[in-house]
């Protein structure tokens, strides 16, 4: 007998017809014999309702009130399906997140959870029922209510599942699993079995957005087995969990992320002096503008480029700001261009292939792909080129790394 942790997000519990059906299929695992503990969100679209209404009182929301108004969509949630599965004969009974006690810090709407007291979860398991456990809220020491960030809700299921020390932790969301990349770019696009914590924040961080990026950093953390799966379609899911020595089956590459969200600047003709790095990216995060990718050039007749991409909304900010920084230092000009695209290749399997890179430039270059930056990590190579050729690229880099077709064997 199993214990597993069950999150359903806002479109699997939707409508009260929706519900019936989690609660038919909850019972369907229960008749197996398994322990259930089942975390919900609120019904999709009224967290934002809630946070709507609560601006209409007051445009910046006072925080811990607004916790208090958000928190009650998964109250409601929580009762509705414990009623739906009491009318099919399941015993259940459903806590909100003070009851259960996740107690978490002070910081209301983005709270971090401290501790889990199992001892209700656990007397009730024990007495045979299915518990279920209302997401993305807990309370604080001082018993005030907190949330834990827009789709907490699957933090809330992996933080339970590591405090029960669970067998899995199950996500039944509106997507059969985790993809190699956008099923809408490449159609040939497959689930996969298996993906590492590693990988799957890679992916995550890159804009595939099937789960809250803290609930896998946590999962990964713990050691919490996570699987993604559809909530009313059969199929084994995406299993999310630590690197497989034995897997012979692991591809180079796991699958292929992208970002159109990012702008380049560029200030060249730099005096390439010690300190001049700083010169330019100190104002730039005094502004408050993230960096992702930089290159600095080798520098030439004692001058360099330099060269860094932002979040595309900062892009107008970051021109000014550096426009200022080139008349201080003397640089020649400044440029910047918010057309242009993000391309990452990830996958655990770089780490013992060499030749990835050249790999990927060579499927970039047959279809005549010009690329502007190159950054690379242990599991992960990115290249910024132009936007429109965002899908070609995304298409012949997973062709080129044979994700279209059955996965090959590790060589
Ligand atoms: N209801 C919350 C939200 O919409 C939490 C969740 O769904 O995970 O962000
Ligand atoms: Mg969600």
């Amino acid at each position: 007998m199993a214990l597993i942790v069950q999150k359903f997000g806002g479109t699997s519990v939707g409508s009260v017809e929706r519900i019936r059906q989690v609660a038919e299929k909850v019972k369907g695992f229960r008749e197996r014999g398994d322990d259930l503990v089942v975390v919900v969100s609120a019904m999709s679209g009224e967290t934002n309702r809630l946070i709507a209404l609560a601006r209409e009182m007051q445009s910046e929301p006072d925080a811990r009130e607004l916790d208090v108004i958000i928190s009650t969509g998964e109250q409601v949630t929580i009762g509705l399906l414990a009623m739906a599965l009491k009318a099919i004969d399941v015993p259940a009974v459903s806590y909100t997140g003070p009851q259960v006690r996740i107690v978490t810090d002070s910081a209301f709407n983005k709270a971090r959870i401290q501790h889990i007291d199992d001892q209700r979860i656990r007397a009730d398991l024990a007495a045979g029922k299915v518990v279920i456990v209302a997401g993305f809220q807990g309370v604080d020491e001082q018993g005030n209510i907190t949330t834990l960030g827009r789709g907490g809700s699957d933090t809330t299921g992996v933080a339970l599942a590591a405090a029960l020390k669970a067998d899995e932790c199950q996500i039944y969301t509106d997507v059969d699993g985790v993809y190699t990349t956008d099923p809408r770019v490449v159609e040939s696009a497959r689930r996969l079995d298996k993906i590492t914590f590693e990988e799957m924040l890679e992916m995550a961080s890159l804009g595939s957005k099937v789960l809250q990026i803290r609930s896998v950093e946590f999962a990964g953390k713990y050691n919490v087995p996570l699987r993604v799966l559809h909530s009313f379609k059969e199929g084994p899911g995406t299993l999310i969990t630590l690197e497989d020595d034995a897997s012979m089956e692991q591809p180079v590459i796991s699958g292929i992320a992208f970002n159109r969200d990012e702008a380049k600047l560029t200030i060249r003709g730099v005096p390439d002096t010690p300190g001049v790095a700083f010169k330019i990216l100190g104002p730039v995060s005094a502004a408050n503008i993230e960096v992702d990718m930089i290159v600095q050039n080798v520098s030439q007749d004692n001058t360099t480029d330099f060269t860094f991409t932002v979040h595309r909304n900062d892009l107008r900010k970051a021109e000014e700001v550096l426009h200022k920084v080139a008349t201080e230092i003397g640089a020649r000009e400044v440029g910047g261009d918010g057309k242009i695209a993000k391309v990452s290749i990830v996958g655990v399997g770089m780490r013992s292939h060499a030749g990835v890179a050249s790999r990927m430039f060579e499927a970039l270059s047959r279809d005549g792909i010009n690329i502007q930056m190159i950054s690379t990590s242990e599991i992960k190579i990115s290249v910024v080129i132009d936007e429109k050729y965002l899908e070609l690229a995304v298409r012949s880099l997973h062709s080129a790394f044979d994700l279209d077709s059955e996965p090959v064997d590790r060589v």
